[in-house]
């Protein structure tokens, strides 16, 4: 390709609303342009390294025996409320876009497919010798994320790769998970990127276990805690640890002790002199479920430790069947306006006791009338603790559970896992914290939506069973962003060969000067003929914007034909290492092929 007849528009300022490097870059270098908040146009060089990604994303998938297809974005509302995900996935924080066709149906635009897949499995799929079967897409998707950011890292709309997988039983499941798992490593490697596969938290898709793949940069918005064993890392809002040991309570009487101006861990353990591990704090939220009802939740924990809201939103998923509903629609901290919608009187904020009465909940319709109380083990383990007096400016220490409280009931795991614990599997291993950007997530969903769906099979004995499936997602154009925030410098983007738009950029420095145009010609063709996917830049512009450009857009070669034309050679540079070679003409076409046979891996 010419850059004289390309959209080749390079920009030398930062786009104002761009905070990370790879956002930047990109639009910089022309590869993507903005229309809407979470909404980009990907440009011809764009188009091509998402390509590029798909190609190899579709290669390994093929290798591991699944099946491309292409299904609906536009998706009937009535397959949602089968799964029971309409009401999640459209309300309160839900992030499907819906709308009402001209007949007055309700449809959305497909976030996910297990839905749609699963409808199709159920009509087709009938008898235990069509099993196992794979099927992927790769395709638009549709979010309306509550915080559209970082370029392509969370649009609205953005390209993904989604697989569903169907087995006769869980354990033909778990090896097509394994398989996946196998062709999730081989597609970050050949992109050339540093990451490493976590356990996760299955989220709303739902299902037994799952992983996520992260690529590591400072940007990522995910945590991952590892170990340097390699035998454990999981994203945060899994992670699970040994906390550290408590230290032993001060308090040996049960007693009510003035405690003015306390309400935070720090300023109680030090008007108290105690340490932080003999607190017992104690945290209200308010949680909606899908039928509307809302719950006040008390959670308690040992005072240096923090909720995991994730672990919390999951222990109250699992709790919804109690109070009628069947998910969770949104989950916060009460601020003063929403205490007052409920609160009898006001709340001792800051000196909560675990047995803060129920009578502070002003029965009303819609609102259960009474504290959910979910208590953490590291609380549970605590004696002679110190807690709040449900008084302002009181705590009480040395209490203790079964005396003057009541033992808990609800024990939960619900605290945060943060770097400096000690982990489960050897305690001599300690927690580290990496951050990461979450690019796949496998997923064994096992029969939640066949289950829900009605999507049986006929087995070898004749019984008709729910198939057993998994889930198997990849971000292409979150991807092609991480690898730009995982390998760039001060003069712009370097892509990892396998997944650069072009291999090589031919730059006439004067297109005034017949020999230069005429070299840079016949390499440009040479090049293209020998599979070398190769750029020309023969626009009229001075050298200087012509080289800046060409690093800018991060291209791994480029060759100029300039000074040492004269004693027929030219000027090969990489990227990456801006190493430079002058090297005669007749060597570029070699010399490109085996240095860019070495940078592919296969
Ligand atoms: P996140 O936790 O980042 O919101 P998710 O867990 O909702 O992602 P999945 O439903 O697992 O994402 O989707 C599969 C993959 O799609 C993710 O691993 C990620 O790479 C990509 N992805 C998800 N949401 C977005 C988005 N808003 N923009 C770009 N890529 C996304
Ligand atoms: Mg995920």
């Amino acid at each position: 390709m010419r850059l004289s007849q390309m959209l080749f528009v390079t920009l030398r300022e930062d786009p104002a609303d761009a905070e990370i490097p790879s956002h930047k870059l990109l639009v910089r270098a022309g590869y993507i342009r903005r229309i809407a908040p979470g909404g980009y146009a990907y440009l011809p060089l764009m188009w091509r390294v998402l390509q590029k990604i798909s190609q190899i994303v579709r290669e390994e998938m093929n290798a591991a025996g699944a099946q491309e297809c292409l299904l609906p974005q536009l998706q009937p509302a009535d397959l949602w409320r089968e799964s029971g995900r309409w009401d999640t996935y459209t309300k309160a924080e839900g992030i499907m876009f819906s709308l009402v066709d001209r007949q007055k149906r309700e449809m959305g635009l497909g976030p996910t497919h297990e839905e749609v897949i699963t409808a199709i499995a159920r009509d087709m799929i009938r008898s235990y010798r069509q099993l196992p079967l794979n099927l992927y897409q790769i395709q638009t998707k549709f979010r309306d994320e509550i915080r559209p950011r970082f370029g392509l890292m969370r649009g609205r709309e953005f390209i993904m790769k989604d697989a569903y997988s169907f087995d006769l039983d869980e354990a033909g499941m778990k090896a097509t998970y394994q398989k996946m798992n196998q062709a999730y490593h081989n597609i970050l490697r050949r992109c050339g990127l540093e990451f490493r596969a976590v356990d996760a938290d299955s989220g709303a898709i739902g299902g037994s276990g799952s992983q996520e793949f992260m690529v590591l940069a400072e940007a990522g918005e995910d945590e991952v805690l590892y170990t340097a064993d390699g035998q454990y890392s999981a994203n945060v809002e899994k992670a699970v640890s040994l906390p550290p040991e408590a230290q032993p309570s001060p308090f040996r009487q049960y007693e009510k002790k003035a405690t003015p101006n306390t309400e935070t861990i720090e300023t109680l353990s030090q008007w108290l002199n105690c340490p932080a591990t003999a607190i017992v704090k104690n945290v209200l939220y308010q949680a909606v479920f899908d039928n509307g009802i809302t719950v006040l939740v008390l959670v308690s924990l040992r005072g240096d430790q923090e909720v995991n809201e994730v672990k919390l939103q999951n222990e109250l998923v699992k709790l919804a069947g109690h109070y009628g509903g069947k998910a969770l629609l949104a989950l916060m901290v009460p601020d003063e306006e929403a205490q007052q919608k409920w609160a009898a009187k006001p709340l001792p904020l800051g000196y909560i006791a675990p047995d803060l009465a129920d009578d502070y909940i002003q029965p009303q319709k819609g609102l259960a009338p009474k504290f959910l109380r979910l208590i953490d083990q590291t609380a549970v383990d605590l004696t002679h603790f110190v807690t709040g007096a449900n008084e302002v400016g009181y705590h009480v220490v040395g209490a203790n559970w079964g005396k003057e409280f009541p033992k808990p009931k609800q024990v939960v795991d619900i605290r945060k896992a943060k770097p400096g614990d000690r982990a489960l599997h050897d305690p001599t291993q300690i927690l580290q914290t990496a951050r990461g950007i979450e690019i796949g997530h496998i997923f064994q969903l096992g029969t939640k939506y066949s289950q829900a769906m009605g999507a049986t099979y006929t087995n070898e004995q004749g019984e008709e069973v729910p198939l057993v499936m998994g889930c198997y997602g990849v971000g292409v154009s979150r991807l092609a962003q991480a690898a730009v925030e995982q390998s760039y410098d001060a003069d712009g983007i370097i892509w990892p060969v396998a997944i650069a738009p072009y291999h090589a950029i031919v730059v006439i420095p004067n297109v005034n000067d017949a020999a230069q145009v005429a070299a840079a010609e016949t390499l440009y063709t040479q090049l293209n003929a020998a599979g070398i996917e190769t750029l020309l830049d023969d626009r009229d512009e001075r050298a200087g914007v012509k080289f800046k450009d060409s690093e800018l857009i991060g291209v791994p070669y480029r060759i100029v034909t300039g000074k040492s034309l004269k004693e027929g050679k030219v000027e090969v540079v990489q990227r990456a290492t801006k190493e430079t070679q002058v090297i005669p003409i007749d060597e570029v076409v070699t010399t490109l092929k085996s240095a860019l046979a070495s940078a592919t891996l296969s």
